[in-house]
């Protein structure tokens, strides 16, 4: 992929809605689509083939899950998150718990990811939390369900102390 190369994306009318009431910009998007791109990292939909990559340029997690189209990418959705995950000692410690969660495969490490104990950190406070990741690389899953839900509730309580 050309780093100076325009990506072309698509979404439908309610995608495009929910990415701005999601304060989500197309830049996000394609910022998220060419990284996952370029490096690989990101995750298969093993049913649907779709793609569902993350990227933190700053403060903010962004997600994006999309998939390929001849020219170009669909957009199926977007969220973010501010918390930021971290897995918990290496992965070579992690427990296979043949728990497979969803049906996503790490792009990377071609293995389903597994519920694995990780921890979600914002501001002061760190959860311990149980979270579908790779436990190849260590590629932690925050679905979009868990991000606009107890995500953002837990961030918003921790705004409010
Ligand atoms: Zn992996």
């Amino acid at each position: 992929m050309d780093e100076a190369e325009q990506l072309q994306l698509e979404m439908a009318d309610d995608v495009r809605r929910r990415l701005q009431e999601r304060m989500i910009l197309p830049e996000d998007v394609e910022r998220v689509i060419r990284q996952a791109e370029m490096s690989g990292r990101k995750l298969i939909g093993q049913v649907t083939g779709r793609y569902l990559a993350s990227l933190r340029p700053k403060a903010v997690t962004f997600w994006v899950e999309y998939s390929q189209e001849r020219e170009g990418y669909r957009v199926h959705s977007a969220y973010s998150h501010r918390m930021v995950m971290k897995s918990s000692g290496s992965t070579a410690e992690w427990e296979k718990t043949g728990k497979v969660a969803g049906n996503w495969l790490c792009n990377q490490c071609r293995i389903p990811v597994e519920e694995q104990t990780v921890r979600l950190q914002y501001m002061q406070s760190i959860f311990p939390i149980k979270l579908p990741a790779c436990s190849g690389c260590g590629f932690i899953l925050i679905d979009e369900e868990l991000a606009i839900t107890k995500v953002a509730e837990a961030e918003q309580a921790l705004e409010d102390k």
